[in-house]
């Protein structure tokens, strides 16, 4: 075959598979290929030794112009596959800004801690103040120093999460009033908000985790009626002035004598229900006069100084205050329920 027939047709081939190439690995094969150093064109150029003289000059034309030509192609397919490359990057990363944005879920207090600051809120109008406490307790601050007697049922393993011997997870904010009274000197007036631990069978109104707050005031010529005054003050601020609070003799070591305080069901409205039993009231926690044991356990002159103490279930205002049959919807973090507060 005369070399402008081979040249012809090494040009239509090489001009097919370029334009036919899709990538660029594809495109570096067939530059190598055609325009290498051991390619088909070298081969043609190796060739021109062996021809006539007088023909070395054209076929040396013919064969640059091909080189030229296998280049320009190369080079030119190179830009296309670029720049389609960088159109589909950019089509990738379209935004499209004519979409709505999407809107943030704002958070907000949940209900129980919403409950509690409302609570703390109304003792600090009373003159309380703010005390805190390790959730993490000894035996002596849980226990001993609250007067319960050797062998209470609270201590067993049954009621209280023990991490070792002496060290278990608080079950009242109680043990706050013991560390509170060994540092500070009468008169004390404090409350104590707080997490506490207990092995309780979760059910409607009972978790083994729960939040409670404590009161403490100790002074000269502290009487039963300051404790009722204070609680049922707290209470109407709560609950409004149909709120009404009732005390029951109960028993608590820490406390002579004690009483269970219960607040008008607001689920009834007093007048008796599932939830409060049929009772109308509802329990919400414990208090009493300090038991001078006590006192003396921390140094305080029993002689001159009393005092009242009492821990109220944060879960169960929460209940009250929100008409609601389950406290285990508060820790159930469903948004359905939440959303509503
Ligand atoms: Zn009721």
């Amino acid at each position: 075959m005369e070399l402008e027939d081979r040249v012809k047709q090494i040009q239509q081939e090489a001009q097919e598979a370029i334009l036919a190439a899709t990538d660029l690995q594809t495109l570096e094969d067939l530059r190598v290929k055609y325009l290498g150093r051991n390619s088909i064109l070298r081969q043609e150029y190796s060739r021109i030794g062996s021809l006539p003289e007088e023909d070395r000059p054209l076929a040396g034309q013919v064969l640059s112009k091909l080189s030229n030509a296998l280049q320009k192609l190369c080079e030119g397919r190179k830009s296309a596959l670029l720049q389609q490359a960088e159109q589909q990057k950019l089509q990738a990363q379209a935004l499209d800004v004519t979409l709505p944005g999407r809107i943030p879920r704002a958070g907000h207090q949940h209900p129980l801690l919403a409950t509690l600051d409302e609570m703390v809120e109304i003792f600090l109008g009373l003159g309380f103040i703010v005390a805190e406490g390790p959730e993490v307790e000894d035996y002596y601050h849980s226990f001993e120093a609250l007067n319960y007697p050797e062998y209470h049922p609270a201590m067993d393993e049954q009621d209280t999460f023990y991490v070792s011997d002496d060290v278990l997870l608080r079950s009242q904010t109680s043990t706050v009033q013991i560390r509170y009274m060994e540092t500070h000197e009468p008169p004390v007036q404090i409350i104590v908000p707080g997490r506490c631990y207990r092995r309780d069978t979760v059910d409607a109104t009972h978790g083994h985790t729960f939040n409670q707050l404590e009161g403490l005031l100790v002074d000269e010529g502290v009487t039963f009626a300051d404790l009722k005054g204070t609680l049922e003050i707290f209470a109407r601020e709560v609950f409004g002035d149909r709120c009404h609070v009732r005390f029951r003799p109960d028993f608590f070591p820490f406390t002579e004598p004690s009483a269970e305080i219960a607040l008008t069901c607001t689920l009834c409205d007093g007048q008796g229900c599932r939830v409060c039993s049929g009772t109308g009231y509802l329990e919400v926690g414990g208090s009493g006069q300090v038991d001078p044991n006590v006192l003396a356990g921390v140094g305080y002159d029993t002689e001159k100084y009393t005092g009242f103490a009492f821990g109220v279930g944060i879960e169960r205002f929460a209940m009250l205050r929100h008409s609601i049959a389950d406290l285990r919807l508060f820790y159930s973090g469903d948004m359905r329920f939440l959303e509503q507060f």
